[in-house]
């Protein structure tokens, strides 16, 4: 049985990592999303709003799983007994972040193989800082995000707006 992890911040999920998430989950056994606990990166989610809304929008997929890690993403396949890491490319800007990541954890764990799904064509320019931009300024996000994702989102800007400024 081979099993693969999907490793992100997922901040939040988009159709772009879906698009992976199924292509991925129709090749490999098992599939675990990965949603890093990264306490460091300011993100707009915190770790468990951002694992259910992963979890929510993959629940039709039945060899799909989710869990929340922190610490090294290889450290975090060995520990579900993953042997391969699943990893989405855009055109545009992943290359060569991806390239230099890929070799480290090469260097980390050679037993554990880096497979790159190229983005589909009409999600090659989607990414969640950007949908959170548009999100934050009012815009559509019709075929961008699940709906519960849309809710949240309006429902984070929301509250922000609420807030007395933090500056
Ligand atoms: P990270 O913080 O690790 O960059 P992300 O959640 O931004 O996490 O992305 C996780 C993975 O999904 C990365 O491999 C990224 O390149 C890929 N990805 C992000 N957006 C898209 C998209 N629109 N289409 C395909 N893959 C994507």
């Amino acid at each position: 049985m081979t099993i693969a992890i999907y490793a992100g911040s997922f901040d939040p999920i988009t159709h772009g990592h879906l698009d992976i998430i199924k292509r991925s989950s129709s090749i490999f056994d098992k599939l675990i999303v990965g949603v890093y606990d990264r306490p460091e990166k300011r993100l707009l989610f915190s770790t468990e709003e951002r694992l259910q809304m992963v979890k929510q929008a993959t629940i039709h997929l039945k060899n799909v799983e989710t869990q929340s890690y922190s610490g090294l993403t290889v450290d975090f396949a060995k520990n579900v007994g993953a042997k391969v890491m699943v990893r989405g490319l855009r055109m545009s800007s992943d290359f060569e972040r991806e390239f230099e990541m890929a070799m480290m954890n090469k260097k980390l764990a050679p037993d554990i193989e880096l497979v790159c799904f190229m983005a589909s064509l009409e999600f090659q320019f989607l990414s969640s800082s950007l949908l959170k931009e548009v999100a934050q300024l009012g815009g559509c996000l019709e075929n961008m995000v699940p709906d519960h994702v849309a809710d949240a989102l309006r429902k984070k800007f929301a509250s922000e707006l609420s807030q007395p400024s933090r500056k």
